[in-house]
């Protein structure tokens, strides 16, 4: 067949991404989130291209297999880069108003490793100024937000409420949530979690305030579908294992998908409320109890681990993410962005997970995307690059993916497709004016 035969029957598409040094596609044989050494087969296919027509991926292999049949529309030459799917969030307080640098600057003076709890002032500081804004504030502040994770290569993001703390205040915050999902090119996930922690009026009482969780937030968010999940804060600070499991069997009945934040501060039964109400996922699990990581495994609850937040707690104690891969528990890794732990940075989680959890780059990459998608309701559709799915994809400036976690404290991220649309693509970008010499 002569040249111009055979380019008249390859199919046109939007993107055709070609030549790329890996190509991740973190597909695998067995459904379902990766466990054990599971988590370190990546897909690699080397010279690896994609083709992507109307927001979907329509064929992923070689270079020389996809362009036989597909011309681009725009064509992506990914040589000596790397092309993966792009990441997931699945931890963060993404809607709150105000900032807590003062209370930064308490930690870092202080005297003690120990004393980095958080004073319980900052923490009411950031609920009076959320209950204080108005919902358009909190969108402004959502999307600057949302800008910096895009930016980073996060496509899909999970929002837990919490700020709030009253029927109407958290219920502004999921409304926030939801219009930011119709605004911003990223998939923005709703969560829930009134019972975050106990509110001013409420303490010494917190059963009462437990009941206005049960009889008041949970049916109006479940019913107005301003949340897909519940999550509730089981710590000596917050709730007991009782009070969490009233919260998210009520949610259960309500129809949301129950998470449980868990085991941040010290052993409280975290992890085996999880695996006892069938939580989708356990978070923080710092201090998790082994019998507690054999339920959340025999359960198949996901981990949802968040170094950054040990990190800017200063408290130099990560969750055993070893034991729970030795232990087949299924883990994710979030950013746990919130007033406290300002990252909306994925690259930078796994930097972390890889320096202080001692993941290799391969688990951290399909915790932060695959096993981050299942934690979020979300794996039939994106997480992996595959035949079918959303095209939400990420060109990386770098050779191979060891690079995620290798080098760190920049910006690796070159090109950002999202839903088959090309949102951050720094090819397209003015240069900077310091790399003028000519004048
Ligand atoms: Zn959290």
């Amino acid at each position: 067949m002569g040249k111009a035969a055979r380019t008249k029957t390859r199919d046109n598409v939007d993107i055709l991404i070609i030549n790329a040094k890996e190509l991740l596609t973190l597909v695998d044989t067995e459904a379902g989130p990766r466990t054990g050494k599971r988590m370190r087969e990546l897909g690699i296919i080397r010279d690896g291209a994609l083709a992507i027509r109307e927001g979907r991926i329509i064929a992923v292999g070689t270079t020389r297999e996809v362009s036989r049949f597909y011309k681009a529309g725009y064509l992506v030459n990914a040589q000596g880069k790397t092309v993966m799917p792009s990441f997931v969030d699945p931890h963060t307080h993404l809607v709150f108003s105000g900032s807590r640098e003062e209370d930064f600057q308490t930690r870092v003076e202080s005297t003690s490793n120990t004393d980095t709890s958080v004073s319980n002032f900052d923490l009411l500081q950031t609920v009076k100024e959320t209950r204080r804004a108005r919902v358009e504030t909190l969108v402004e502040l959502g999307l600057e937000r949302l800008d910096a994770m895009l930016m980073h290569g996060t496509t899909t993001v999970e929002a837990k409420s919490g700020y709030g703390l009253t029927t109407a205040s958290e219920l502004n915050i999921l409304e926030a949530t939801k219009r930011l999902n119709q605004l911003h090119s990223v998939n923005v996930v709703s969560t829930l979690m009134g019972a975050n922690f106990v509110p001013p009026e409420f303490s010494g009482n917190p059963d009462a305030y437990v009941d206005l969780v049960l009889t008041e937030m949970v049916p109006k968010a479940a019913s107005k579908g301003l949340a897909e999940f519940c999550d509730v804060c089981c710590e000596k600070s917050a709730f007991t294992s009782e009070q969490a499991k009233r919260v998210l069997t009520k949610a259960k009945e309500s129809g949301l998908k129950p998470k449980v934040h868990g085991d941040e501060t010290g052993r409280w039964g975290g992890a085996e409320v999880a695996a006892s109400v069938n939580a989708v996922s356990a978070e923080h699990l710092v201090y998790s109890s082994p019998q507690g990581i054999k339920a959340l495994a025999a359960k198949g609850v996901i981990a949802v681990l968040l170094p950054a937040v040990a990190f800017s707690m200063m408290t130099r104690k990560y969750a055993d993410a070893r034991m729970m891969i030795d232990n087949d528990v299924p883990v994710a890794l979030g950013t746990g962005f919130d007033a406290e732990c300002w990252m909306e940075n994925q690259q930078l989680t796994i930097a972390m997970a890889c320096h202080f959890m001692r993941l290799t780059p391969a688990e951290a990459i399909t915790a932060a995307t695959v096993n981050a998608a299942y934690a979020v309701n979300r794996a039939g559709e994106v997480g992996t690059l595959e035949v079918g799915k959303r095209a939400d994809v990420l060109v990386l400036g770098v050779p191979n993916h060891r690079f995620l976690g290798y080098r760190f404290g920049v910006n690796l991220v070159d090109k950002v497709i999202k839903n088959g649309r090309m949102v951050v693509d720094r090819d397209k970008q003015d240069e900077p004016i310091f790399l003028s010499k000519t004048e």
